[in-house]
């Protein structure tokens, strides 16, 4: 195995062992905690590496930039899921729920309707999860918790296939009281999936409840280039 590669296996073996010990520590079963490998801006050759090395789930954050990459390995390796985990324009939803088997950035009406137009047009229905601003910055996607509630109402109501709750504190902030947030509102909307924790926090989510965490940098070493520009609205600051 070329050297590369092996430091790709031996990080993502560090990030399960440190999953599993969260877990642990929180008296969870560490098979509730689903990795999702985040390799936006990595290229295709090290999603094999990771997939070799059995990694079954993996996020993008960038409809157009997973079009590129992940065809091609489905054809190949037919069992992995793959997360939508950064903003979704409504003019992208068709492909969204051609090519995503989760969606996890289901913000505001405009999206939930024309996600739900077109699972009834393909018959297909990724499980979606809604992004929740916790932080309730003003520059950044997802939903404000005062308003979680319309949107959980509206996507019953078109059937969405509504699972979860997901989550990008505050940078700089400690992430827990977010996390104890999230939780919260997926318990009080009887939604029984939780998508939070990073690279630096993914140990403090999966112990406050995680079913899943998504983690990049800790897999896949620093990104190559920054993540598309529409990236910095949905996770960091800008630039
Ligand atoms: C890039 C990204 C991640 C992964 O971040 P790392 O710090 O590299 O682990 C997780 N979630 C979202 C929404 C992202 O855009």
């Amino acid at each position: 195995m070329a050297r590369e590669a092996e430091a790709l296996v031996e990080r993502l073996e560090a990030v399960r062992d440190r999953i599993k010990a969260a877990a642990r520590r929180a008296g969870r079963d560490p098979c509730d905690v689903t990795l999702v490998a985040v390799s936006k801006t990595h290229p295709a050759a090290s999603i094999v590496e990771a997939l070799d090395a059995g990694q079954r789930c993996f996020g993008e954050n960038r409809v157009q930039e997973a079009l590129q990459k992940f065809p091609e390995l489905r054809e190949s390796q037919p069992d992995f899921e793959l997360h939508l985990i950064g903003p979704l324009q409504s003019n992208k939803a068709a492909e969204a729920v051609a090519h995503f088997d989760v969606i996890q950035t289901v913000d505001r009406e405009k999206i939930a309707r024309a996600l739900a137009k077109e699972m009834d047009k393909q018959g297909r229905r990724p499980a979606c999860f809604l992004q929740v601003n916790t932080g309730e910055e003003p520059q950044k996607a997802g939903v404000v918790p005062g308003e979680v509630e319309a949107l959980v109402t509206l996507c019953r109501s078109l059937d969405l296939p509504l699972r979860g709750f997901m989550c990008i504190p505050p940078q700089g902030e400690p992430p827990a009281p977010h996390f104890a947030l999230l939780r919260k509102l997926a318990a009080r909307y009887d939604l029984p999936l939780l998508s939070m924790g990073m690279s630096g926090d993914y140990e403090t989510a999966v112990e406050l409840g995680a079913t899943h965490v998504r983690v990049g940098t800790a897999i896949f070493g620093e990104r190559p280039y920054p993540a598309g520009a529409s990236a910095s609205t949905s996770t960091a600051s800008p630039g």
